[in-house]
């Protein structure tokens, strides 16, 4: 096998909680929307309820409907909701052994990161999360537009040349299955799943093609992976 040169990672549920932004993200359209819908931190703690429900994907429809709003008014808030939610500012750190592995593989290892995600949306979290002098080169695929989300291997392949690193040189740490691996994989990447007993993906069945080659359950573990 060839020598890893370049540690790359996945950014949601890989170096922080995506809870942790979704929650940041209810809190600050309760603290927008709360004076005009009269909302306060029972409909923070009842968006948080639904997130961890079949319902994640409604959450502001959920609530204005459970809290009487005039239905008429429902497409326009919701809009504005979900508008505040991708803009907003985020509160959140990155996961503990996220932090040490940065520490630990900086200057060793060219690092990496290959994120999926509405544009603005990811910038604001690597701002939020200082990555911009912890990593050497950030790709966000919505650059490309949304055709380059992954599975798409534009941003794998953009960031082993900009490294100038064969692929076989690279591995990508990552969370779901579902999306993650199948293109690193055909391009000969080593490909590594973060499997977090709170993330929202673990559980996700890999595509043909798209297993990871090795599961870890902490990032603390990562460097056994990268010898060989
Ligand atoms: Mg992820």
């Amino acid at each position: 096998m060839s020598t890893i040169q370049a540690v790359v990672f996945d950014l949601d549920d890989t170096l922080y909680p995506e809870r942790a932004f979704a929650f940041s993200g209810f809190d600050t359209v309760v603290e927008r929307f709360g004076q005009r819908l009269g909302w306060g931190s029972a409909e923070a703690a009842r968006m948080r309820t639904l997130f961890d429900s079949e319902q994640s994907a409604t959450v502001f429809n959920a609530v204005l409907e459970e809290s009487g709003v005039e239905p008429e008014t429902h497409a326009t808030l919701i809009a504005e909701m979900v508008a505040t939610y991708r803009q907003h500012a985020p509160r959140i750190a990155l996961h503990a052994d996220a932090d040490r592995a940065l520490a630990r593989l900086h200057g060793r290892y060219r690092l990496g990161i290959v994120s999926d995600g509405f544009l603005g949306t990811q910038q604001a979290k690597i701002e939020a999360l200082g990555l911009a002098a912890r990593i050497d080169l950030v790709v966000l695929t919505d650059q490309w537009g949304r055709d380059h989300w992954k599975p798409d291997p534009k941003g794998f392949a953009h960031l082993a040349s900009e490294f100038r690193v064969p692929h076989a040189s690279c591995i990508y740490v990552a969370d779901n299955p579902a999306k993650d691996f199948l293109a690193p994989n055909r391009l000969g990447w080593r490909t590594v799943q973060i499997r977090r007993s709170d993330g929202i993906y673990a559980g996700l069945v890999a595509p043909s093609g798209g297993k990871p080659q090795a599961v870890i359950d902490t990032l603390d573990n990562v460097d056994a992976c990268l010898l060989g």
